[in-house]
Formats: structure tokens, sequence, C-alpha cells
């Protein structure tokens, strides 16, 4: 049989322990941020009906187009995807629970793994992990800006405070038309001079080739026409007002005409916050996310003004570790459990329990047979407390206590223990 190297597919990760530390400092921080900004933790299924996401993110777009891994049930008959983002379910999610017949907005919050199949490359992933928010049922401007100011703020607490925010508004179904025909009469007067690419998203969905990469394609659109131009009284308004607010909160922000994103949903408000990554990342996009009144709709519903964003956690903990942010580590053991013979084991593993029934944070090495490994382990951890249990002492339910410091010993009750080492941690 061909030898097999089993890794980790192409674009995916382990996540070690040693960067657990910065994803238990992402989710310790965003758990009281939502908290705090009155959010409701919600899960939706790894799964969704394919059709979920090309209703509703698009079927000319990279993520429907390319990304999505689509795979089909034994029995053939369900197309499921692995969610490529979170707002399309958690809306699946509001329409088929009713959450629409509650008082408005619903708030909720989420984490968890996401998969694009991408060409994989410094920040991106085929695998990768994502918080984020929705706020569902709420027309007003305030809720945009309080939409980015919740991501900026929690970068903020997560150490990068040197993000800025990109902003425009893509209109909405009253105003976005026209913008759409003054876009394709411009691309096909470039026609010779756009990337084959930018050729086929004229026909297909002309917004896209705002988000082209190619520079000569970036430098032609600076002549074209920008939306900006084209939003109807309402949506101008719209816009205004989230600027307003934004600026009322001194949060750093750009207008960026060209922005887009990739997916069809949104309407009017759509937002990026970028911020140097690393060396070889460079500057990159942590978060964005927008408005989308009109996602309900697309879903067969009655539209649902809502707002949401998401962030990426592997870049958020790139820039963490960039900016020499300090992750969450476990608490430290304050008592070492060390013991000789097959009983003292045994009464070994029964102390243990006994201390974390205390809330007493206690550590052991019974796989070790010898004193001296053993003592030299808790030296080594820093650990004041050692309790020594022998046959002798297994026999009479006494244990020594050990104070590493002094050296002093003291012979104990199993039944004070517990007394005794709480004691002596005061
Ligand atoms: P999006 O859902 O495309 O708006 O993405 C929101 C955030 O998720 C982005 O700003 C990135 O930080 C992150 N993200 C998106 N796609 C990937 C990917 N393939 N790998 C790593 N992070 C990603």
């Amino acid at each position: 049989m061909a030898k097999i190297k089993f890794q980790t597919p192409t674009g995916m990760h382990d996540i070690l322990p040693q960067d657990q530390v910065y994803f238990q400092k992402v989710y310790k921080t965003i758990e009281k941020a939502f908290d705090f900004y009155g959010f409701e933790k919600i899960d939706t299924p790894i799964l969704e009906n394919a059709e979920l996401f090309s209703r509703s993110i698009g079927m000319n777009t990279d993520i429907v187009e390319k990304e999505m891994y689509i795979l089909r049930t034994k029995e053939g008959k369900d197309a499921l995807a692995l969610r490529p983002e979170g707002t399309a379910p958690i809306m699946r999610a509001y329409l088929e629970h009713g959450l629409n017949t509650y008082p408005q907005p619903i708030k909720l919050w989420y984490h968890g793994p996401f998969f694009r199949h991408e060409k994989p490359q410094a920040g991106r992933y085929r695998q990768f992990w994502q918080y984020g928010f929705e706020v569902l049922g709420d027309k007003e401007a305030i809720v945009d800006a309080q939409t980015i100011v919740i991501m900026y703020n929690i970068l903020c607490d997560l150490g990068i405070n040197d993000s800025i925010v990109k902003i425009n508004s893509i209109g909405d179904e009253n105003c976005r038309g026209e913008y759409r025909k003054a876009l394709v009469k411009f691309l096909r007067s470039k026609k010779n001079e756009f990337c084959k690419d930018c050729l086929r998203r004229t026909k297909t969905n002309p917004l896209r080739v705002l988000d082209c990469k190619d520079e000569k394609c970036k430098e032609l659109m600076n002549e074209g026409p920008q939306i900006i131009d084209y939003l109807c009284e309402d949506c101008k308004t719209h816009l205004k007002s989230v600027l307003e607010y934004l600026e009322e909160l001194k949060i750093p922000f750009t207008l960026d005409p060209f922005l887009v994103r990739g997916l069809d949903y949104y309407t009017r408000t759509v937002f990026e916050i970028e911020a140097p990554v690393t060396e070889e990342e460079g500057t990159g996009v942590l978060a964005g996310g927008g408005r989308y009144d009109i996602l309900s709709k697309v879903l067969g519903k009655a539209n649902i003004p809502s707002c949401g964003a998401a962030a990426g956690i592997e870049r958020i903990v790139s820039a963490m570790k960039a900016r020499k942010v300090e992750g969450v580590y476990a608490s430290m053991p304050k008592v070492f459990i060390s013991q000789i013979g097959p009983l003292a084991k045994k009464k070994g593993l029964l102390i243990f329990e006994e201390l974390r029934k205390a809330g007493i944070k206690a550590t052991e090495s019974f796989s070790k047979d010898s004193l001296k490994a053993q003592l030299s382990r808790a030296n080594k951890l820093n650990i004041n407390i050692v309790i020594i249990i022998g046959q002798k002492e297994a026999l009479r339910d006494m244990v020594i206590i050990r104070d590493m410091e002094t050296g002093k010993q003291a012979e104990v009750n199993i039944k004070e223990m517990v007394k005794e080492v709480k004691k002596r941690l005061k």
C-alpha cells in the first residue's frame, strides 16, 4: 500500500495550545462585549441547504461560483453546503423560528468555523474562524453606526487600536439600478482595457468589477462612475446620519466609493475595518459588514431591515501577536500531590478530587513513582505546597504536607487536609 503522509487538508490548520491562549482572549473579550451591548448567542448548523447561500449571497459571486464546499447526502437528495458565512443562516433561523413576533430588534452573536475554497495564502484559509453579530428588524442609521462602533471597540479591547474603518453606501433597490446602468455603460466603453474577468462580470454582476484586485482595472475604475452620486434621497440621508454618528464618536473612517463587498445581499451601508496585521500579511481586513434590508425578501419573506458584521479571528490573532498582546493563560496549580506505592496512588486520586471539590487547583505526577522526581517536578512548577502520601500514611488516612520553601513537613489527617491547605494558601 502506498505510504500516505497525513496532514491537515490544504488551507486548513490546527489551532495548537500555544495559539488557543489568543483565541481564548478573543472569546472572553467578545462574550463580555456582547453581554454589555445586549446581544444573545446563537449557534446554527455548520451545514445548510446550499440554496440558502446561492440565493442570498448571489449566484454570480466568488463565494457561490467558486468557493462553496457542497456535499450530497447518501440518498443524493439534499445539496448541503459547509457554511461560507454567518448572516444568511441567522436570517434563516430568525424566519424559521418566528423571531419577528418578538419585540424588535433581535440582537444575536456567534462564533465558529466557516469554509471557503479560496486560494490559500497568508491570512487566507479554507477553514477559518469568525465571530459576528446581527441586529435584525431595525432600519435606523444609528444601528449601522453602532454596528461599526461595536466592531471597532472590540478590536481596541483586543489591543488593536490602530484600525481604520472604510465605509460606503451601495444604495438600495430604488437607486442601485441607475448606477448599475451607468457602470455597465462605462465598462463597455473601456472593454478593451479591463481584464477578462471584469468583462465577464460586466454581463453577470457588474458591481463585482469594483472588487477586482488587478492594478490596471483599479486605476481604470478611478475614472468610472461612483455610486455615491447615484444614491436616492433616502439612501443619501441614511449615509449622512451614519457618518455623523461616527464623527460624534471619533471613530476614524474614510469614505471608499469603490467598496462593495463580495455579497449581493447588502443594501446601503457597507464597511470594512482594516489594520496592519503582520509584515507578511501587510494591512489586512479584520472585519466587515453592512446593512441587508432585502435578504429576508430573497428568502421568500417580507423585508426585515437588518445590519451586522463579522470578523476573522485568525487575522485578529496575528495582529494581536504582532502587537505583543497577551493571551489568556490557565491559572497555575497551587498544590502538588505526590505519592509512593500502589495504595498511596489510590488515595492520591481521592485527594485530588477532594481538592477539586474545594476549588483548589492541584496537579500531580501519578505516573511517576520516585519521590525525588515528583518533588523536582513540583519545584519546576514553582509550587510551594506538596502533599506527600506513602504506604504508611495511606494505611492511617494521613498525609504529609510539605512546605517546599522551608522543607518543613507536617502530618495531618486526610479529613483535615483541605482546611490546612486553605490556611496555608492564605
Ligand atoms: P467576510 O465574511 O468576507 O466579510 O469576512 C469577514 C472577515 O473574515 C474578513 O474581514 C476576514 O478577516 C475574515 N475572513 C474572510 N475570509 C477568510 C479566509 N478565507 N481566511 C481567513 N479569514 C477570512
